[in-house]
Formats: C-alpha cells, sequence, structure tokens
C-alpha cells in the first residue's frame, strides 16, 4: 500500500429544519454566533438563535463579515465573543461566516495571537467548541481546517491547522433554497472544481480522498442544474451540500491545484466572487491538463457521462472536459473574463499574481509556468 494519511473532517448532522438540534451541539453558557449581514436578512439565523435562547444559552450575534474578511473584521469578532464570555462559536453563512468563527474559536479559546500562527500546522492550541453550518452548496469551509484572511494591502494569508476542524457540521438543505440561481450556479461550480482538484492532486491524493471526491463529483454533477432551475428542489439542494461537504474532505487531506491558483487573482485583483473565478478558469487548466492528467480524467468521465465508459482512455478524457465545462456553461453562467469586468490588459499582471500561489501550484498535474498562465488567462478572456 502507497503510504497516506487521511483526516476526517468534523461530526456531521444532516437534515431538514435541524435548528432545533444546535444547544445539544454545544456546552452550556453564552455563544457567539458569526454570520454576514446578508444571511441575517434572510432570517437564516434566527431559528438558531431561538432555539439558543429556549435552551437557555445566552446568544450574542456578530453579522459584520464581509466577502474575503479582514483582519479587523475576525479581531472584532473575538474582542465581541470575549466581552460576552463566549464559550462556543457557531459560524453560520458562506466560506467567509464559517472561516471568521474558525479563527475567532480558536484565538478565544488559545489567547494565542493571530500573527503567530499564519501557515500550516502552526496553530496547536485549544479552540472554544465550534459548530459549522453553511448556508451555500459550495466551499466546502465547514469540513476544512483552513481559514483564509484579507490582512494589509490586499494578501490572503491562511491559516491551516487541526485544531480549526469544527466540532459538529451541520448540514440543513432547508437554508439553502432561498440562494439565487447565479450563485448556486457559482458555488456549485466551485465545489466541482474541488472534487476533480483533490481527485487529480499531484501530492496528497489518496483512496479515501479519491471516495469521497468521486462521491462528491457524483452528487454535484447530477444536482447542479436541478438546483439552479428548480431552486425549491430540496432533493437536489441537499444533494448538493452533501456533495459540497464531500468535496470539502476530499480536498482538505488531497489540495486543490491549478484552477484554484489561477482564480486566487481574480478575486484578490477584481474582487469577483470565489466560485465564479473557479468556474472561468475551469476550461482553460483541465485542457492545459489533458495530457498529464489524461488517466484520472478518464476515471472520472463515466460519472458526468455513462456513454464515455467504453471509450479509450484519450476519448474519455476529451469527453470528460468536455462535459464538465458544458455543465459549468449550461448554469447560464458567463464563463468569459471579459464579461466580469477583466480587461485584456490586466492578464501579464493576472499571471504574476498567480505565479504567486505557490501551494496551489504544487498540486497541479501539470507545471503551470508564467507564460502557461499568461496563455490561459488569455483562453479564458
Ligand atoms: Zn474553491
Amino acid at each position: 500500500m502507497r503510504p497516506f494519511t487521511f483526516h476526517p473532517g468534523p461530526r456531521l448532522i444532516a437534515g431538514e429544519g435541524l435548528h432545533g438540534r444546535l444547544p445539544e451541539l454545544l456546552p452550556d453558557g453564552p455563544c457567539l454566533l458569526v454570520t454576514d449581514a446578508g444571511v441575517r436578512g434572510l432570517g437564516l439565523a434566527d431559528p438558531f438563535c431561538r432555539a439558543l435562547a429556549e435552551a437557555e444559552r445566552p446568544v450574542t450575534v456578530f453579522d459584520r463579515v464581509e466577502t474575503d474578511p479582514s483582519q479587523e473584521t475576525l479581531l472584532a469578532a473575538v474582542e465581541i465573543g470575549r466581552e460576552a464570555a463566549a464559550v462556543s462559536v457557531v459560524g453560520l453563512g458562506g466560506g467567509s461566516p464559517m472561516d471568521v468563527a474558525k479563527l475567532a474559536a480558536y484565538l478565544l479559546g488559545s489567547g494565542d495571537k493571530l500573527d503567530d500562527i499564519w501557515g500550516v500546522d502552526v496553530a496547536n492550541g485549544n479552540r472554544l467548541p465550534l459548530v459549522l453550518v453553511p448556508t451555500t452548496a459550495g466551499t466546502g469551509s465547514e469540513a476544512t481546517p483552513i481559514a483564509v484572511i484579507t490582512c494589509e494591502g490586499g494578501v490572503k494569508l491562511a491559516v491551516n491547522a487541526r485544531p480549526l476542524t469544527a466540532d459538529w457540521a451541520l448540514l440543513d438543505p432547508q437554508l439553502t433554497i432561498g440562494l439565487p440561481a447565479h450563485v448556486t450556479a457559482a458555488t456549485g461550480i466551485d465545489a466541482i472544481v474541488h472534487a476533480i482538484e483533490a481527485y487529480t492532486s499531484a501530492r496528497l491524493k489518496n483512496p479515501l480522498s479519491d471516495a469521497l471526491a468521486r462521491e462528491a463529483l457524483n452528487l454535484l454533477s447530477a444536482n447542479l442544474l436541478t438546483a439552479c432551475r428548480d431552486p425549491g428542489n430540496i432533493e437536489a439542494r441537499s444533494a448538493m451540500l452533501l456533495g459540497a461537504h464531500l468535496a470539502g474532505i476530499a480536498f482538505a487531506n488531497a489540495p486543490v491545484g491549478g484552477v484554484h491558483a489561477l482564480a486566487y487573482p481574480l478575486g484578490g485583483l477584481f474582487h469577483l466572487p470565489h466560485g465564479l473565478t473557479n468556474a472561468l478558469m475551469l476550461r482553460p487548466v483541465l485542457e492545459h491538463n489533458a495530457e498529464a492528467a489524461r488517466e484520472l480524467y478518464a476515471e472520472l468521465a463515466p460519472i458526468l457521462d455513462p456513454g464515455l465508459e467504453p471509450l479509450g482512455s484519450q476519448a474519455r478524457a476529451r469527453g470528460f472536459i468536455d462535459r464538465a465545462c458544458q455543465l459549468a456553461a449550461d448554469t447560464g453562467v458567463s464563463l468569459r473574463l471579459r464579461d466580469h469586468g477583466v480587461g485584456a490588459g490586466a492578464l501579464d499582471r493576472l499571471a504574476g499574481e498567480a505565479m504567486k500561489q505557490t501551494r496551489l501550484l504544487v498540486n497541479n498535474p501539470c507545471p503551470i509556468e508564467e507564460a502557461d498562465a499568461r496563455r490561459l488567462y488569455e483562453a479564458a478572456w
């Protein structure tokens, strides 16, 4: 057996209308609930707050998390939690509130300073009990030990360490029913990219992450278009939420590669949503990897189209790339950079920025040099 390590995600509770179960996942005492104004405005936090109040757990809501959350926001959440003497933290929302919740729970519990814990496996203290509740089916942040924070000058820094893995993830598809179609599409494609990139990861791919990535791709690809076109379809929403979670556990173990490496600069320079940036770079990077990842794409191909099964590996890999990109296109999201405010003059700078994503580039099945990145952005333009 090829040696490998695998870290399971948090314990999982999944089903419809689970807010009443939240108190039993948390210790007695004050709770800090971290979310954003959009989620709170939709009323999604209310049933959780009521359930905590009924269980006589005082709850303090911090709802000021922005997209690409800043260091100031994180430290403000920690301060509010400290003032409330919080003994537990709940993160409710997309990736941003969940990332802030992870680090707030860690900083409150450990007393560590943020600047001392950036990087991989540096944070090793205790955190407060933590429950994460996703309201989008995409980032998989509830499954991972990673939190990304935007620091001075727009620099994104990450903490990736075991203590950030939540105690519980609570998956309730009813929370995702109100998502607009373009958000369902972009976040769903992000999750599909997590599954594909985990399966093809050049470094830490392993049999368990493979199994999770395959099932994630199966659930996500079969339900993405239904969830976009029939937003109230609870079966499709359930499959998307579970698929995104499984993909999260997969890429927490077998990290993502080139699509994400080229997507991040689009988020940093143009503030485009994370899911959209992955959708935009999907085809160029899969094409770039076509030869290096041929066998792996061929293995995944029948999940997207059973009709590809009898073909040879080259035709199957070709079919896989086409089906995956067609699925993204069928959501109705424009997949051209120029349609999202990216000028042709920005391509050199984007390519330069992509080269800084070394922690992701090393996972890609095929090297991406700066000239390659420039060409791939041009192909997406
Ligand atoms: Zn992603």
